[in-house]
């Protein structure tokens, strides 16, 4: 992009601005929560619609002004009801934790019953933690995984809604690496007059190329983040049935929010295109690919992997049997130039600061192009980084090795 005015003007934030930029190049991300958005996207968030102010939504707007931001917000709109199948969608919510909000916001009262799965099992914390507004409002039942199996075991979280009886039931995850049971998750919710609410903030990507359940034609809201395997802007959206669509977008506004931040409307309709192409459908099928060799060759290294593998773009590796913590292998993998983050294991003995896990994902790589050949290179680098933790030279070659993949295959 051109920097022009920012060089000249700003020297001071230009210059980290470079320095970041340069991180993200020189170094590998496989954090799975991040993603490299393509330079039209980037673009779009860099217009002068940046200026607006559009409380309301299309046609019933609180400013003048506004009939290129309509224009936009119903791009925006339309294509993620294409994408997800949805009846419904609302496209301003400005971060997957309010979007969250908004629909907790939508559909309960303070001191409401719901069902979340725990944040150490792979939940989020806007999924009713008690440092987060969610645990303080409403009055959430946490559910778990199975520990032996590592997967959500659907008859205990069937036995919790009979006995609980909660007012919504919230599935979808931040470190969960299966296939999630949408039909299941319904029929409970039924049975138990359950509102049903996912949360695919993770998945999204996968879910609109069809390669993973969509719950959007099961369930009653689902919302998502738009940057992380979608591969947009920063934000979220929520989608619904049509019978819900006036409470939650009276919930996003006036209800949570103010005005829309148009800018990024243009940069989530631009993502959503990109999204509908077959292009996109093969990235998604590719970070799949990349995320299962990732897992079955640190299984031949002797990893242990939550569920011992993966069905989507991320896996959380348990590090108990290496010695090591995850805070550790983080700063031992930070050392070589690839972020990941650490992660707890489903009842984890150790604090959430320093948990006995990492989490890996390949949405980021795989936007950079790498295969599965790359793929088996990293994790023979992650195993000599933590077999070699104490040895700087050891690491200082792999950060030089790491560095020229890197540079072999540039963001985009
Ligand atoms: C990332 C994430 C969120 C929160 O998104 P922010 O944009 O960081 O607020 C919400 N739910 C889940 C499941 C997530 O993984």
């Amino acid at each position: 992009m051109n920097y022009d005015h920012l060089a000249n003007q700003d020297p001071e934030v230009f210059k980290v601005v470079l320095e970041e930029e340069k991180r993200q190049n020189e170094e590998m991300e496989l954090i799975a929560s991040e993603n490299y958005v393509s330079p039209a996207v980037r673009e779009a968030m860099a217009t002068v619609l940046t200026n607006k102010y559009s409380e309301g939504y299309p046609g019933k707007r609180y400013y003048g002004g506004n009939q290129f931001i309509d224009d936009v917000e119903n791009i925006a709109r339309e294509r993620a009801k294409k994408l997800f199948s949805a009846e419904h969608v609302n496209v301003q919510p400005l971060s997957g934790s309010p979007a969250n909000a908004a629909v907790y916001f939508a559909f309960l009262e303070p001191g409401d019953k719901v069902l979340g799965l725990k944040l150490d099992h792979g939940g989020h914390l806007s999924h009713g933690h008690p440092v987060n507004f969610s645990g303080m409002l409403y009055n959430f039942i946490q559910y778990e995984v199975d520990i032996k199996s590592g997967r959500i075991d659907m008859d205990e979280v069937a036995n919790i809604a009979r006995r609980e009886k909660p007012k919504m039931i919230v599935a979808g995850y931040s470190a969960y690496s299966r296939e999630i049971e949408w039909e299941k998750f319904k029929e409970i919710a039924d049975e138990v007059g359950a509102y049903t609410f996912a949360d695919i903030a993770h998945t999204a990507g996968l879910i609109a190329a069809r390669l993973l359940n969509n719950p959007v034609p099961i369930f009653d809201v689902v919302s998502t983040t738009t940057h992380k395997t979608l591969r947009g802007p920063r934000g979220a959206i929520i989608m619904c049935k049509k019978e819900y669509a006036s409470q939650i977008d009276k919930a996003v506004f006036p209800g949570m929010q103010g005005g829309p931040h148009d800018h990024i409307t243009a940069a989530k309709a631009v993502a959503f295109g990109e999204a509908l192409t077959q292009d996109f459908k093969n990235y998604a099928a590719q970070i799949i690919k990349n995320a299962r060799t990732l897992a079955e060759e640190l299984m031949n290294l002797g990893y242990k992997i939550i569920s011992d593998g993966t069905d989507n773009h991320l896996m959380v590796v348990d590090l108990t049997n290496k010695g090591i913590s995850g805070r550790e292998a983080e700063e031992i993998l930070d050392k070589i130039g690839i972020s990941a983050s650490r992660s707890t294991i489903p009842g984890d003995p150790r604090p959430p600061f320093n948990p006995s896990g990492i989490r890996l994902g390949t949405p980021a790589i795989t936007t950079r192009g790498m295969k599965e050949d790359e793929i088996k290179k990293i994790a023979v680098w992650i195993d000599t980084a933590i077999n070699n933790k104490d040895n700087p030279q050891k690491l200082s070659q792999l950060k030089e090795e790491v560095k020229e993949m890197c540079k072999a295959f540039p963001i985009p």
